[in-house]
């Protein structure tokens, strides 16, 4: 496996990248936005294909990259189920596994410095990642953030030191200069949690810390819990060059075309109106030449389509049809995208729409529907 420790100097932040060495599949645990281009570069030299950003939890110290990389690379964001991040494509909890190539990413649920740190532990590596739950003869401070010392005691006695003896951990932060330590040397020197330590004088030792506020926790926090993304309407150029479209990613990645581009190429894609019927045939109208699906009917509609060809889909503000695109790309659908702004972008523009209204609204609606272009 290749493997590489990097390091933020401002924050003291360690971010991990490992990858299959065959089929460069890659994952970055921990990425700092301000170390971005450093990750993106690296990756480029190395000729690796980022799969996943991780991250160990909601960090306090310094704002994650991983929002930024899925802008630019296209890669799927992990974070716990416990963490509150709703804009991760993959929220995980307790024995989950992440796979990258041929190697695979235990998920261990180890709370306590927050509520929703998770250990990942490569097995066949004999490798954890530990976050701020255990640092190199330390580990991470409990009075904020839901931290609490007795599950924190529990979880690295439980889930990390109860690791093979030989496994290498691999801390979120070092201060004193170490990169690494071993489960058994954790166990012996660690001067919190080590096997000399017992629950309720590390309880009290905690309790006694009077630690100052981290200096970035009120723009760290908001901003991670939104995966690093500040501006949820922006979009940057999609990663893999479109050979159909010029496709844009949102900033939760979702390809998308604008409606300028939708206005000249209607008739060369299939324009599929993820709207419910009433709103199609409501004010806002559709698009001339679309096609109603219900994003619930979608999944079986689509079975028969052909996967090739060029999809577009359309809703009212973008939220919708942004899923219905995602949705069709999980179905192998090679070019999709989803029409930024909507209907509602759509209209404001003055582009020209159809409306029907009344009884005669619903039959041609069906007949849209049922016109399978
Ligand atoms: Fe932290």
């Amino acid at each position: 496996m290749l493997f590489r420790q990097l390091f933020d100097p401002e924050s003291s932040t360690y971010t991990y990248l490992l990858a299959d060495e065959t089929t460069r599949d890659a994952v970055l645990i921990d990425p700092v936005r301000e170390c971005v281009a450093r990750d993106v570069q690296l990756l480029e030299e190395l000729g690796l294909r980022l799969v996943y950003a991780l991250e160990t939890h909601v960090h306090a110290d310094h704002v994650t990259g991983a929002g930024a990389l899925r802008h630019r690379l296209g890669c799927r964001l992990v974070i716990s189920a416990a963490s509150g991040v709703l804009t991760a494509d993959v929220r995980v909890g307790e024995g989950d596994v992440i796979r990258f190539g041929r190697h695979a990413l235990e998920v261990r649920e180890t709370p306590g410095h927050t509520d929703g740190c998770v250990t990942y532990v490569c097995h066949e590596e004999g490798m954890a990642f530990t976050g701020d739950a255990l640092l190199v003869r330390g580990c991470g401070r409990t009075d904020f953030q839901q931290g609490d010392a007795r599950k924190l005691y529990q979880s690295v006695r439980g889930k990390i030191l109860s690791l093979p003896e030989t496994t290498r951990l691999y801390p979120g932060h070092d201060y004193k200069g170490h990169s690494v330590t071993t489960v058994a040397e954790e166990r012996r020197f660690n001067p919190r949690l080590g096997v000399a330590m017992d629950l309720e004088p590390f309880v009290a030792l905690m309790g006694r810390l009077k630690l100052a506020s981290p200096k970035r926790i009120d723009e760290a926090v908001p901003a991670n819990l939104a995966s690093g993304i500040t501006d949820p309407e922006a979009t940057t150029p999609a990663a893999p060059a479109a050979d159909w479209a010029p496709l844009e990613l949102t900033a939760s990645g979702v390809p998308v075309v604008s409606s300028a581009w939708l206005a000249t190429h209607r008739t060369a894609v299939r324009v599929v109106d993820v709207r419910e019927h009433v709103e199609f045939c409501g004010p806002l109208g559709h698009i001339e030449g679309a096609q109603l699906v219900p994003l619930a009917a979608l999944p079986a509609a689509a079975g028969s389509w052909d996967r090739r060809a060029p999809v577009v889909t359309v809703c009212a503000y973008g939220t919708r049809s942004g899923k219905a695109a995602v949705m069709l790309r999980d179905q192998g659908f090679a070019r999709v995208a989803s029409l930024h702004g909507g209907m509602r972008r759509w209209a404001a523009e003055g582009r020209p729409a159809v409306e029907i209204l009344g009884d005669r609204g619903s039959q041609e609606a069906d007949l849209w529907q049922g016109a399978g272009i």
